[in-house]
């Protein structure tokens, strides 16, 4: 796994934070500690700036006009697709597809897949860890079609448990979907293993890489995944603006999800012909300033480079699981053995809400709630809990930082 790789010695945490103007900012009178890049992650001034000119200086529509600065943003729109397809190593640029964020791009697999290929009595499979964005579209597609939702279970550590995965594999299970990282519970989940066994049963497979694609190498080749997706808000990016992966046979035989301009050949009122993928799913005119901030993010990490990241902050995962579990009274949720730099923890006596308040006072900002992933806190037996989640942009101090005012919150408390 990448996060076992060495740190890079030319790898400066001091000099990376100076090019995030919010980590300067002081919150409540103290400085901010920022423990929710998870939720979403800080932007770089190379990111604002890039979307600034673009809209400053260089602003036009995409595709549709031959005038000069449609041409110019054109070339950089495609230009981003062609970084996340180096990215995630997808072997032609038209296997990107952009999408508002990863919740329309399960959305749109869910629908262009789904509503062609899976019928009444089919299943689909998705993880006990899920995000909701990869069990509500999948529970509507069962509803629509009467297919079965069925999910993987996962033992007390947050491990999926594999022979009960095997067993749900059959002749009627159409799709898996699986995030790569859990992001209630750090939980990284052994995706290439369970691709190779669900196309053993000639099963299709959805990677969620919402809390992974940021953080670590992906090589959609090397995992084999039918579809792989992402948001660009969690990897310095803007908002608004996604990426889903596909192999070829299968986006050419997807039905559009949305339709409208910029996704057709040719229209009469009896009949419409698609455009070839990549436009066959991009219908309207797209986020552009946000696809040329993606590109410009994509660049940013990929300076810093993304087996560094995941060295610095399998380091911080490292660290905060210590000082954390130090701490009489707290509980840290999801103990798996391979996890990417996210701890949710619970202290004893105290509601997660009022953690997230406490630790707000002191400049801490963690998330406090059920994440999105409601069952895997049933799971758990908790309706919610704390969630400190790291970026290659925090430190070592930030982490005693939290550690301190979660002490502090427990005194208020005593
Ligand atoms: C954030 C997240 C999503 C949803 O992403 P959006 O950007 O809100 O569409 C889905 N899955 C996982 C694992 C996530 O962390």
């Amino acid at each position: 796994m990448s996060a076992q790789t060495a740190l890079a010695p030319t790898f400066d945490v001091e000099k990376i934070r100076a090019d995030f103007p919010t980590l300067a900012r002081e919150v409540n009178g103290k400085p901010l500690v920022y423990l929710d890049s998870a939720a979403t992650s800080q932007k770089p001034h190379a990111v604002i700036d890039r979307m600034t000119k673009f809209y400053s200086e260089e602003y036009s529509t995409v595709r549709r006009s031959i005038h000069l600065l449609s041409a110019k943003a054109t070339q950089a729109y495609e230009g981003t697709r062609r970084l996340v397809a180096k990215l995630l190593n997808a072997p032609e640029t038209r296997q990107i597809i952009f999408t508002k964020g990863t919740t329309e791009g399960i959305n749109l697999v869910a629908h262009g897949f789904g509503r062609k290929f899976v019928g009444e009595g089919d299943e689909i499979v998705v993880s006990a860890t899920e995000h909701h964005a990869n069990i509500v579209p999948w529970q509507m597609l069962c509803n629509e079609k009467g297919a079965k939702l069925r999910v993987i279970p996962v033992n007390d550590a947050g491990e999926l448990i594999l022979e009960e995965y095997e067993k749900l594999l059959n002749e009627r299970t159409k799709i898996v979907a699986v995030g790569h990282v859990s992001n209630a519970i750090g939980t990284i989940h052994p995706v290439k293993e369970m691709i190779a066994l669900a196309h053993a049963k000639g099963i299709r497979f959805l990677v969620d890489g919402a809390q992974a694609a940021p953080h670590m190498n992906v090589d959609v080749q090397d995992l084999d995944c039918d579809f792989y997706v992402f948001s660009g808000h969690k990897a310095c990016g803007p908002t608004g603006i996604g990426i889903l992966y596909g192999k070829v046979d299968i986006l050419e035989a997807m039905d559009p999800f949305l339709g409208g301009g910029d996704m057709i050949e040719s229209v009469t009122f009896e009949k419409t012909t698609y455009a070839p993928i990549p436009h066959k799913f991009e219908a309207g005119t797209p986020a552009i300033a946000d696809v040329i901030g993606l590109g410009t993010a994509i660049e940013y990490l990929q300076g810093i480079g993304l087996e560094n990241i995941a060295a610095w902050e399998h380091e911080l995962l490292e660290y905060g699981t210590k000082v954390l579990s130090e701490i009489p009274g707290v509980k840290i949720i999801g103990t798996a053995k391979h996890k990417a730099a996210i701890i949710s923890f619970t202290i004893e006596g105290i509601h997660p809400h009022d953690i997230g308040t406490l630790l707000d006072n002191e400049g801490v900002a963690v998330r406090a709630g059920h994440h999105c992933a409601q069952p895997v806190m049933a799971r758990y037996g908790v309706p919610a809990t704390a969630r400190a989640s790291f970026a290659f942009y925090n430190t070592k101090a930030e982490i005693d930082a939290l550690g301190q005012a979660i002490r502090k919150t427990i005194e208020v408390f005593a």
